[in-house]
């Protein structure tokens, strides 16, 4: 017997119309076929394998990486009157064996499952006997080895596909690149034509991104416009999301650290108190992601360049799920671009991956170098496009642009003459002729590039050397202790000596904390 998807969808969730994709996607899987379905967060996805899996006759299967995740899923479906349930290793005993005997005699209409839980023979075994709506694998990225949520059980959900073949497939997902959407179709065995591409623009996200100055007072600025509101801040390490939190208690926020480090139940404090409590800022690595499920986080910092753009997408995209105004920002730094070069360079990852992270990287550097919308950079990413938003940073006030062919000459100039093997600092003092000692006790400030550079000041010179990393005219030299080297694209920039537009830094903010390195 098949019920009437419309007629669920306003009995069940009270809606009147599908949004977006939601209704071909739901004709198309009703019709027993597969579908590959991406929509950015908030976009409706779950909806789109819940319906059919109460339409269509049989259980609808639902493979979710994790068991808070399903423990909500659950909950809602169970108090708009759907019959689900989730089988996970927590389960004790005797609702285990209810939860058995409610599937054999057909009583459920939606099982949520952990992979690990699915794959197991005597589960598949269970399972096979008993007949399916769909099988439905929700955060499919997880099955991509190269994506930052890879999950090993979900690259064995390739077996589905031969275990149940007259069942169709769904895989669902808000972050996916071209590499991984093709991953993900042929890892599950879904076919191109398969696939439910949504736009991906958010268009209440507020977008900017700042070079590191003074991470701190910049911060602190940010968080001055979302008072009273509820916001996460992403940091690189387990330490300084600890450190981050704690200087942001004495600050007067209401702050919490959240990393894989911490033991699970202090973990599920902070997160329970995050999702519950107003006005908390949790302060995280990318530990924190899948599961949370909070309409009104109001915005999202990056403290330390993101992973790649799709990962800067989905955690900003954490940002504003209720549609309202959202902020974004990301504070990126020469220091982040060179640790970042140095983990791939000193990875042992075959070469085609390692080059594979490179242009990721070279991406991001370029979503936060462009001096054109940052929207547009960010949907290009995923194949999406859109007008100059007026909603960025860079469309509200678009950075100026200074000819910076000679300084990146006298540059690249200062790095080759004190023997590629200083970092950014170092070089900035030779270039404005500073009295130091080890300046001196090196000898140069007896080369031709010792104060050349007067013409602009520190700042302005910080920002040149990063933009040379970003531009890969320079980079961190990996063989020796981490300091600036010329690449190959430096020299033939040497050599050919091109138009070089650079970006003049923001002047200078007010309110100055105390300087503090990272
Ligand atoms: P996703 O899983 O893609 O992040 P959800 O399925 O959680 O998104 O849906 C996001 C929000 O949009 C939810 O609050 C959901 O109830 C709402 N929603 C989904 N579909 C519709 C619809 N057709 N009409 C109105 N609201 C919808
Ligand atoms: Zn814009």
């Amino acid at each position: 017997m098949t019920a009437d998807p419309t007629h669920i969808l306003k009995a069940v969730y009270g809606y009147d119309a599908f949004r977006g994709p939601q209704a071909e996607i739901v004709d198309h899987v009703m019709a027993g076929n597969n579908a590959f379905v991406l929509m950015p967060t908030g976009g409706g996805k779950s909806l789109c394998y819940q319906i059919p899996a109460m339409a269509r006759p049989g259980m609808g299967l639902v493979v979710s990486p994790l068991i808070a995740l399903m423990a909500d899923q659950v909950a809602a479906l169970r108090q708009a009157g759907v019959k689900a349930a989730a089988l996970n290793s927590d389960l004790p005993g005797d609702e285990r064996s209810a939860l058995w005997r409610d599937v054999s005699s057909g009583a459920l209409d939606i099982l949520y499952v952990a992979p690990e839980t699915l794959l197991r023979r005597d589960i598949l075994e269970r399972l096979g006997q008993v007949p399916l709506s769909l099988i439905a694998i929700d955060e499919a990225h997880c099955l991509s080895q190269w994506g930052h949520d890879f999950r090993p059980s979900y690259r064995q959900l390739d077996t589905l596909a031969a275990l149940f073949p007259d069942t169709p497939r769904m895989a669902l997902t808000a972050t996916a690149d071209a590499p991984t959407r093709a991953e993900i179709l042929a890892h599950l065995k879904i076919a191109e034509s398969d696939a439910f591409i949504a736009g991906f623009d958010r268009p209440n996200i507020r977008y900017a991104i700042q070079e590191k100055d003074n991470p701190r007072a910049q911060l602190k600025r940010f968080l001055k416009e979302h008072e009273g509101e509820s916001g996460i801040v992403y940091c690189l390490s387990k330490r300084k999301t600890e450190e981050t939190a704690a200087w942001l208690c004495t600050q007067g926020h209401d702050a919490l650290p959240y990393h894989g480090g911490m033991d699970k139940a202090a973990r599920g404090a902070n997160q329970a108190r995050f999702q519950h409590d107003e006005a908390v800022i949790m302060v995280a690595t990318i530990a924190f992601g899948m599961g949370i499920d909070k309409p009104d986080v109001r915005f999202v910092a990056h403290i330390d360049l993101p992973g790649s753009i799709e990962a800067y997408y989905q955690e900003t995209g954490r940002a504003g799920r209720d549609g309202l105004p959202s902020d974004a920002l990301m504070l990126h730094g020469y220091e982040d671009i060179a640790l970042r070069s140095r983990f791939i360079e000193e990875s042992d990852a075959p070469e085609q991956r390692k080059r594979t992270e490179r242009q990721k990287l070279d991406a991001l550097l370029g979503l936060a170098e462009t001096a054109g919308c940052r929207r547009q950079v960010l949907l290009s990413y995923f194949g999406d496009s859109c007008e100059p938003c007026g909603n960025c940073d860079t469309c509200a006030e678009p950075p100026r642009l200074f000819d910076g062919t000679i300084a990146a000459q006298k540059a690249l100039s200062c790095v080759h003459r004190t023997g590629e093997r200083f970092g950014q600092a170092y070089i900035v003092d030779v270039l404005l002729g500073a009295e130091d000692k080890r300046i001196a006790d090196f000898g140069h400030d007896r080369i031709s590039t010792y104060g050349i550079g007067k013409e602009h000041d520190k700042r302005t010179w910080r920002a040149i050397l990063r933009q040379l990393v970003a531009l890969r005219l320079i980079e961190a030299d990996l063989a020796g202790h981490g300091g600036l080297a010329i690449s190959e694209t430096g020299r033939q920039f040497l050599r050919e000596k091109p138009t070089l537009m650079l970006r003049v830094p923001p002047p200078p903010r007010a309110g100055r904390e105390k300087v503090s390195r990272n």
